[in-house]
């Protein structure tokens, strides 16, 4: 009889670098780093850069000095996932030959101008209204001569039916844990997101699809993240259907939020660690902060 050791649960933190890490981000390595460290599993990290001109070398190297400054150690290599854009081509062609993605070369003042008002994604932006979504093929192909850009949208109902065609009726869901390992199955809202870029304009992915294939890709068995990705993990949920991928499990843990209640942000000019630190602060006070 041969024994089996159970397979290690394997963590990740996925920061994309385009700004100093804060205080949001220091909770949420250590939540996956302690999850990880609590179940005796793997942590890894990713850089999530796929925003070539945002996200600066400099700031990937801060990223790892401000996570061995918390006390956080994860596995070697590190993932960069401006390395990895074939990658996220091969899955979009597989979802775009079974019909699911279109082209879209709508500008964004144009979906703008299109949407109905106060209809919104999860995030708050406007809801594509199908713009694009019929071109017929010798419109497609005249404006591609021109040069114009396109991104690739989801046609989201044909994909949510084959979603539910490939799960032979079972409803789309995923599973959250809760901070005290409570299990909830919640229902994956992927309508929610419209016919959501899968390809962007600019780069040759976006993060739902780069997130997707990454995590299988690394085996992640545990997606920890902030609250301000709980609406994602719907699209994520169909994505993984749509390609054949694992399902992790999730957890979206608290945010931290400044003294009017509003999220941290590195765009509202939030403290980034590296300033606290040359301000006297320690990583234990930081820990403390985040309530670790
Ligand atoms: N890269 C994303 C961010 O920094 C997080 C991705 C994830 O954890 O799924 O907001």
């Amino acid at each position: 009889m041969t024994f089996r050791m159970p397979p290690r649960a394997v963590y990740r933190f996925a920061p994309s670098p385009n700004g100093p890490l804060h205080l949001g981000h220091a909770l949420s390595a250590l939540t996956g780093f302690e999850m990880a460290r609590r179940a005796n599993g793997r942590f890894l990290v990713r850089i999530e850069d796929i925003d070539v001109v945002r996200c600066r070398p400099e700031l990937v190297a801060q990223v790892f000095d401000d996570l061995s400054w918390l006390g956080i150690g994860w596995e070697q290599p590190v993932m960069h996932q401006s390395q990895r854009f074939d990658v996220y081509a091969a899955a979009a062609a597989k979802l775009r030959a079974e019909g699911l993605l279109y082209p879209c070369f709508a500008t964004r003042a144009e979906v703008h101008a299109a949407a109905v008002p106060g209809v919104t994604d999860p995030d708050g932006a406007p809801l594509y209204p199908g713009l694009h979504r019929h071109l017929s093929h010798d419109d497609i192909e005249a404006r591609i001569a021109a040069g114009q850009s396109f991104a690739l949208r989801i046609d989201m109902q044909r994909a949510v039916a084959r979603a539910l065609e490939m799960l032979n009726g079972a409803p789309l869901t995923f599973t959250e844990l809760g901070e005290d390992g409570t299990h909830e199955v919640l229902p994956a809202n992927a309508e929610a997101w419209g016919d959501a870029v899968i390809v962007r304009k600019d780069v040759p992915a976006s993060y739902h699809l780069a997130v997707v294939v990454d995590d299988a890709a690394q085996e992640v068995t545990h997606v920890t993240r902030g609250r301000d990705l709980f609406h994602a993990t719907g699209l994520h949920r169909l994505l993984q259907v749509l390609l054949g991928l694992p399902e992790p499990l999730y957890h979206h843990h608290r945010l931290l939020t400044d003294g009017e209640g509003r999220k941290l942000a590195k765009s509202a000019g939030d403290i980034g660690l590296a300033a606290l630190r040359t301000q006297g602060v320690t990583a234990a006070e930081v820990r403390r902060m985040c309530g670790f």
